[in-house]
């Protein structure tokens, strides 16, 4: 056993740390008010080498381990939860791309995302589809040497700002096995978008988006034809893991401010943190976040030595985002009235989070998916 990061992981996990406190967390708020990041941000985190660091070195990438991917979406979401799900979602989709593309196109779309030049995002939700995704109903038809896409994806993160995107469209027969994948630019004319007005990650611009017969070359397939949905939903299971650390770094934030200020806020002559009342809820989120951490850092150690880790996956989703927001709503408590104030973040944090409960799978899903494994598929509903 070994629960220490390597010393080059650790050097980059300080650093992350002072530049998302220093240069990020002073945005966290006020991007959220704005309903955008800030100018310079996406330059700032691709300077990092964030957007690849699971591209290969020789497409502009750092060829990072998973570990290291998570790394840096706790340290980044422990400063700005947003900027963290920016990250999270390049991560995902540029693994997906360096896993099932070819070498051409791993050559035309990983270094603009490695860069930062493109904000790519991932269309797999339609108004009629969200957890039955495989059911989906959008359409990829042969005009010719090319396909038109036509039909709606909905609830689209970075829908608003994305320049490209992987989209599902069905290509074949009923059911998952006949969806394909295409990567698709979204700047084109028969492409129109609709924001969401959502209760929180309010500068990520969820959006639907219509494609009205968008033209699309042969070679923009991703992955074999028919063979879409099998390939997006591998990607899901250490992405998982991603999103939990997104959490927890967001909801280890509220918890830590909470303990700082139960040494500093008196009441009854002494201070709070002298109450076990206090104490003893910031405590067992403490402990539990640990586990949750632990959990899904395990799940990426697995990933980086190709043990199976669909159940660990399954289990960190389901409870990381919950847990997290749970701890942001205690360390709201714990500041009094000043916490249900928008001069402190814990309000804000509890609503971001909240979008994982939901956002790649809600618990239900997951625990169904971790108890076919744990049972077996004959077990599936
Ligand atoms: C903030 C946010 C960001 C998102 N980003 C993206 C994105 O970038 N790309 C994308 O494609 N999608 C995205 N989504 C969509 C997301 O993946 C879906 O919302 C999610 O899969 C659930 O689908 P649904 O909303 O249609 O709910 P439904 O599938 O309609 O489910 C409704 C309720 O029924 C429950 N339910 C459904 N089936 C079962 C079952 N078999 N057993 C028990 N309970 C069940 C669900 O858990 C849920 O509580 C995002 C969603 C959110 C909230």
């Amino acid at each position: 056993m070994n629960f220490e990061f390597d010393d080059d992981t650790e050097a980059f996990r300080q650093y992350l740390k002072d530049f998302a406190q220093s240069e990020l967390a002073p945005h966290y708020q006020s991007d959220d008010r704005e309903g955008r990041f800030h100018e310079g941000l996406h330059k700032q985190l691709a300077e990092l080498g964030l957007f690849g660091l699971l591209i290969p070195e020789s497409l502009g990438g750092q060829a990072a381990k998973y570990v290291t991917s998570g790394m840096a979406c706790e340290e980044i979401a422990r400063a700005d939860f947003n900027a963290g799900w920016l990250v999270t979602n390049s991560l995902l989709l540029s693994d997906i791309i360096n896993t099932h593309g070819s070498e051409a196109q791993k050559k035309r779309w990983l270094p603009p995302i490695a860069s930062g030049e493109q904000v790519p995002a991932i269309c797999l939700t339609e108004p009629g589809h969200g957890t039955d995704a495989g059911a989906l109903e959008m359409r990829a038809e042969r005009d010719g040497s090319i396909w038109r896409l036509t039909g709606e994806k909905t609830s689209i993160s970075l829908g608003m700002h994305a320049e490209y995107a992987l989209v599902f469209a069905r290509t074949g027969g009923p059911g998952a096995g006949g969806v394909s994948g295409f990567y698709v630019r979204l700047t084109d004319k028969e492409v129109s978008r609709t924001a969401y007005r959502d209760v929180g990650g309010r500068a990520i611009g969820r959006a639907s988006i219509h494609f009205d017969g968008l033209p699309v070359a042969a070679e923009d397939m991703l992955g074999a034809e028919n063979k879409g949905f099998s390939t997006v939903m591998q990607g899901f299971d250490y992405s998982r893991a991603l999103i939990g650390l997104l959490c927890i770094g967001s909801g280890q934030a509220s918890i830590d401010e909470a303990l700082e200020y139960s040494k500093l806020r008196h009441a009854f002559g002494q201070p709070i943190g002298k109450f076990q009342g206090v104490t003893f809820p910031l405590i067992e989120f403490s402990t539990h976040l640990r586990a949750a951490r632990l959990l899904s850092y395990e799940v990426l150690w697995r990933k980086d030595k190709g043990l199976p880790h669909t159940a660990e996956g399954a289990m960190v989703k389901w409870w990381a985002p919950r847990l997290s927001h749970d701890a942001a709503h205690q360390a709201l408590l714990t500041f009094g009235q000043l916490g249900y104030s928008e001069d402190f973040p814990h309000a804000q944090r509890m609503r971001d989070i909240m979008a994982m409960e939901i956002g790649d799978g809600t618990a239900q899903v997951s625990k169904l998916i971790a108890a076919r494994q744990l049972l077996g598929r004959e077990f599936a509903p």
